[in-house]
């Protein structure tokens, strides 16, 4: 790994790592990009060169940057050979949740298929320049290679069976059952979803003229336009919940001592992948981490670990969140919001 770049976004995520060869993005998108500006927004974007892309988490505003990169003059260099994305874990009532969150996903996002998986396939295949490229789900100790540097995952496990976890989705998953009796239509809507199977193996290869193109970026959230504001409070409340459950499964990331990326985890898992880290690898220090929810996350085990830099993805609104605390643990501290795109030369 020769070089790292965390992009200024916003409230969002985009990292890029590069060696000579290889260009692999991480996430790019964020959270309050209106429709109508994300062209000129993301077009300064559009030259990097991409061989390689993952998603730390179906968030669509750590991937909703892509839409930006359909049409001609946006594809030059978008060359992907694989796309990752973290596994879904198993755990009791996972599949109804995925469901649900899939749901609210489409809902509330315009996304048009039966799972968030397809949804980003389709957008790789619409915006790459290959005709084929494989996709991998990954998983707590899978690796993977960037030319020579092994990339190690540390988070999700392939099963989560931790009490409180499995109370929170319960609790997610009642609280979708009530919120749906309110709007017979939504529900009437998710019963239809429901019957779509979600039919993606864990690795496979797409050949990109098997699935069908986005043309244009989607705005279909007809059925959300009839609500009045407090119903609209309810659907995203709801939402809120269910986009807390995402993060905890969101991947997290070694490359070697170089770097760790802790994509949007929460403090239990936070903690629960240092404990992993500490008693796997004698790791106690690394030379760049990719702070957790764009520094506004922070678990206590963060005290055992030393970090040379420390990088938040952040912008106006989660800054203010930021948490002091990496100022302990890390000797600098960086933000994307007062320093613009960072980049770290790791042969310097
Ligand atoms: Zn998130
Ligand atoms: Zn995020």
């Amino acid at each position: 790994m020769d070089k790292l770049i965390v992009h200024d976004i916003g409230d969002g995520c985009h990292v890029d790592i590069y060696d000579d060869l290889y260009a692999l993005k991480i996430d790019f998108g964020r959270s309050d990009v209106k429709k109508i500006e994300v062209d000129s927004f993301f077009h300064n974007y559009w030259w990097y060169k991409i061989n390689a892309f993952l998603l730390s988490h179906f968030h669509n505003d750590h991937y909703n940057g892509l839409y930006a990169m359909i049409g001609p003059s946006s594809c030059r260099r978008v060359d992907i050979e694989v796309v990752y994305f973290p596994h879904q874990p198993v755990f009791n009532n996972s599949k109804i949740f995925f469901k649900q969150l899939a749901f609210l996903n489409r809902i509330s996002m315009g996304d048009h298929s039966k799972s968030p998986q397809y949804d980003l396939i389709r957008l790789i295949s619409s915006i790459n320049n290959r005709d084929t490229f494989k996709y991998r789900a990954l998983s707590q100790g899978d690796k993977f290679y960037l030319s020579n540097n092994e990339i190690e995952v540390l988070w999700p496990p392939s099963t989560i069976q931790n009490k409180r976890f499995v109370a929170s989705v319960e609790k997610v998953i009642s609280k979708f059952d009530e919120t749906l009796e309110k709007f017979p239509d939504l529900k009437r809507l998710y019963i239809q979803f429901n019957q779509n199977e979600n039919s993606l193996d864990s690795e496979g290869t797409i050949h990109t003229d098997e699935i069908e193109k986005i043309e244009e970026i989607l705005e279909d959230r007809k059925i959300l336009n009839s609500y009045t504001d407090t119903q609209l409070k309810d659907i995203s409340d709801l939402n809120t919940d269910f986009r807390g459950i995402a993060n905890r499964i969101s991947l997290a990331l070694k490359c070697g001592g170089n770097l760790l990326f802790m994509g949007d985890l929460e403090s239990g898992e936070i903690n629960k992948v240092i404990k992993y880290l500490k008693s796997k690898h004698t790791f106690n220090h690394c030379n760049i981490m990719i702070t957790p929810h764009h520094g506004t996350n922070w678990g206590a085990k963060l005290m055992d670990i030393f970090i040379f830099h420390s990088i938040s993805s952040n912008g106006r609104e989660m800054i203010k969140y930021f948490k002091e605390d990496y100022k302990k643990i890390s000797l600098t501290t960086h933000s994307t919001f007062l320093e613009g795109d960072i980049v770290y030369d790791f042969e310097e």
